[in-house]
């Protein structure tokens, strides 16, 4: 054996050398998978450097008292790191199928660990016994008669792990699973060769070889990890949740969602976002660490992060009411965690949804099905109502209602409290489906808005509104303006402004008859096209308004610095306006904006005694049930016919 070329493990050891700088250089070190392909690697390498040096002073011989000793501390070195890099085979083999739980099962684990310790004692015990191998000073290195015992447990282990390999066929993937067989295959062909010519070192090589092809073909370490915070990329909860499909395992999810991520982020730095991100995720550790091993923590970069256990039935009310408090009592750096607006969900997957798109969808979209100041829900609450089920087909919905004229305007008067009349209202889009029945704007909207699906009901209402503010008797019924409203999307449109003189011309109306009505978030979108669109608009003649003041998160520093003429005080808050605090707080807003020149709308005024005090308080319009509810236009022209009798 000792003439043997050293040639291949040469190769090897540069092979690998690369390998580990490149791991080094696309950080390709975190998580779980990654930390197992990076010991695979080493091990392979520091077996590479024992054979190296036993093989550079074997070549010399006769050797002297010091070399001799020196090669048989290479050589255990070698002999042991070679088992243990077939263990880090199988080990790959388990973190990759993401079956690394079944090993933290101690059972399993002396199973899987324990001959490896009773070989290396025996490997080691061969300094007194010599049955495996001998370095004699004349002779060099002679393979004892028991040498067949380490080889024979590679071949078992790297059979085992082969077998293993087909059981996780469709945890893997393709490309995955004939990268990692090939891995097997190569190395359990050259355990062969070398054991009948030890002279052909391939070994090391061809496991180096399989090692490059995976970490260049398999290892893809950038998208794993998000490179900020440390937690499981999204891509991989989306590769996890169809492997739990398909291995029909049912695991427990929870999911947090920060409503408010995208504005905050934008007001308080990303950094700064990351790390309360960061910081809440090892608390989550910590808890989840005391209850159960098995679990992973995603992150996507909308603002949400979905741990994922695994085991099912797992109820994170009852049995984790820490991980719902740390973000409900949430007072991480003054409250910055609160403005986030989290809102959590749990999921029983392969229960409460069989694939991996209803799954994902509803981690997203569960605020939806949330009442107004509940922050967290149960999957299994929601999934058979039958909103959930409109929610799924929405784009069904929505495409069937645009064939079939399903969809009609409905118009809200707003009642003007110096001219004690109605002078406008709000344009209000309403869907009857054949299915479901009505419909509330205040789920297809932002469905169609998610499934880009608002352009074909954006032109529908802006066809609708101009036609009626076309009328020749549209100033006879006492009408000023119809308060239309428009979407991020279509703000955010560069051919806005076009299409809109096109309809005028078109329709031949009056832009002083349209009020457009923006968002805050809207508005608080620093965008070069949205500002172009409004004042394009402003300059032909049409005038905005800022809808639900008051709601969400305010940037109403943004929001000020554009041309708008009237803000709407959102129903929520006219809600409060009974209460001490909610009418010092009306109060304040409704003088402050007057001061600045603009006008007040107050929405969803139901009563008679929030009318009279907003009119105290010198609201400028009035819109809500208390006057009107939203009407079919028909209705809406009969109304003012008969109710409307301005004061002159
Ligand atoms: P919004 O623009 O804030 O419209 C006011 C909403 O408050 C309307 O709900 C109206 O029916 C409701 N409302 C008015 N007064 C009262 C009241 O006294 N009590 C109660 N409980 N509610 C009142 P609606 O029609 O369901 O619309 C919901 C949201 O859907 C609208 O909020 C708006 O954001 C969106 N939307 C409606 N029509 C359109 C449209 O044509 N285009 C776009 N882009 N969005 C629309
Ligand atoms: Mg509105
Ligand atoms: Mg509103």
């Amino acid at each position: 054996m000792i003439e043997g070329t050293s040639v291949f493990d040469w190769f090897a050891l540069v092979i690998s050398l690369i390998v580990v700088l490149s791991i080094y250089l696309r950080k390709a070190y975190r998580g779980i998978e990654n930390r197992v392909f990076l010991g695979v690697v080493l091990i392979g390498l520091f077996t590479t450097v024992f054979e190296l040096i036993s093989d550079g002073i074997l070549a010399v011989t006769p050797l002297t008292r010091t070399t001799q000793g020196i090669v048989y501390l290479a050589l255990y070195g070698y002999f042991i790191n070679r088992q243990m890099s077939v263990i880090s085979y199988i080990m790959l083999a388990f973190s990759a199928s993401g079956t690394t739980y079944r090993m933290k099962e101690l059972k399993n684990r002396i199973l899987f660990t324990g001959p490896f310790f009773l070989l290396s004692v025996f490997i080691i015990t061969n300094f007194f016994h010599r049955q495996i191998f001998n370095i004699s000073m004349t002779e060099g290195y002679v393979r004892g008669p028991l040498m067949f015992i380490v080889f024979g447990f590679s071949m078992v282990y790297g059979t085992i792990g082969l077998l293993y390999l087909f059981t996780v066929r469709k945890y893997l993937g393709t490309t995955k699973w004939v990268a990692m067989m090939l891995l097997f295959i190569s190395i359990a062909f050259s355990v062969v060769v070398q054991y009948y010519h030890p002279t052909y070192r391939i070994e090391m090589l061809s496991a180096a070889l399989a090692v490059l092809i995976l970490h260049l073909i398999v290892q893809r370490s950038e998208d794993l990890m998000d490179q900020t915070t440390g937690l499981y990329a999204w891509q991989l909860y989306q590769e996890e949740t169809r492997r739990l499909m398909l291995a029909e395992k049912q695991v427990s999810i929870f999911v947090v969602r920060f409503l408010n991520a995208t504005e905050v982020r934008i007001a308080y730095t990303e950094d700064r976002y990351n790390a309360y991100i960061k910081e809440k995720a090892e608390l989550m550790k910590k808890i989840m660490g005391k209850r159960i091993k098995d679990y992973k923590i995603y992150i996507h970069s909308s603002g949400s992060m979905h741990l994922v256990v695994g085991k099912k039935n797992f109820d994170f009310e009852t049995e984790t009411p820490e991980l719902l408090s740390l973000f409900t009592d949430d007072i991480a750096y003054d409250g910055f965690g609160q403005r986030l607006r989290p809102l959590m969900c749990s999921i029983e997957y392969m229960r409460d949804f069989h694939n991996p798109a209803d799954l994902i969808q509803f981690g997203l979209f569960f605020p939806q099905f949330m009442k107004p100041n509940q922050t967290f829900i149960r999957a299994s609450d929601v999934v058979h109502e039958k909103n959930y089920e409109i929610q799924k087909n929405i784009p069904k919905i929505i495409s069937r209602g645009l064939r079939d004229n399903n969809f009609e305007m409905y118009y809200q008067p707003i009642y003007d409290v110096k001219k004690k009349c109605f002078h406008s209202a709000e344009a209000l889009i309403r869907l009857n489906d054949e299915e479901y029945g009505f419909l509330s704007p205040g789920i297809f909207i932002p469905a169609a808005e998610r499934q880009n699906m608002i352009f074909p009901i954006g032109n529908f209402v802006l066809e609708e509104v101009f036609e009626f503010v076309g009328r020749d008797d549209f100033e006879r019924l006492g009408l000023t303006y119809i308060e239309l409203n428009l979407s991020v999307d279509q703000f955010l449109h560069e051919n806005l402004h076009k299409q809109i003189a096109q309809l005028e011309t078109r329709i031949r109306t009056k832009p002083e008859r349209i009020n457009l009505e923006v968002t805050e978030s809207v508005a608080g979108i620093s965008s070069t096209i949205g500002r172009m669109n409004i004042e394009m608009l402003r300059k032909r003649g049409y005038s905005f308004s800022l809808d639900d003041y008051g709601t969400g998160y305010s940037n109403i520093q943004r929001a000020m610095s554009l041309p708008l003429s009237l803000i709407k005080i959102d129903k929520s808050l006219v809600d409060e306006v009974e209460t001490k605090n909610g009418a010092v707080i009306i109060e304040n807003t409704i003088q402050m904006m007057h001061e600045v020149g603009f006008q007040i709308v107050c929405e969803g005024v139901e009563t008679a005694n929030q009318y009279r005090i907003l009119e105290a308080m010198g609201c400028d319009y009035i819109q809500g049930y208390y006057f009107a509810k939203p009407m079919s236009k028909a209705d809406f022209v009969r109304f003012l016919i008969v109710e409307n009798h301005c004061e002159k």
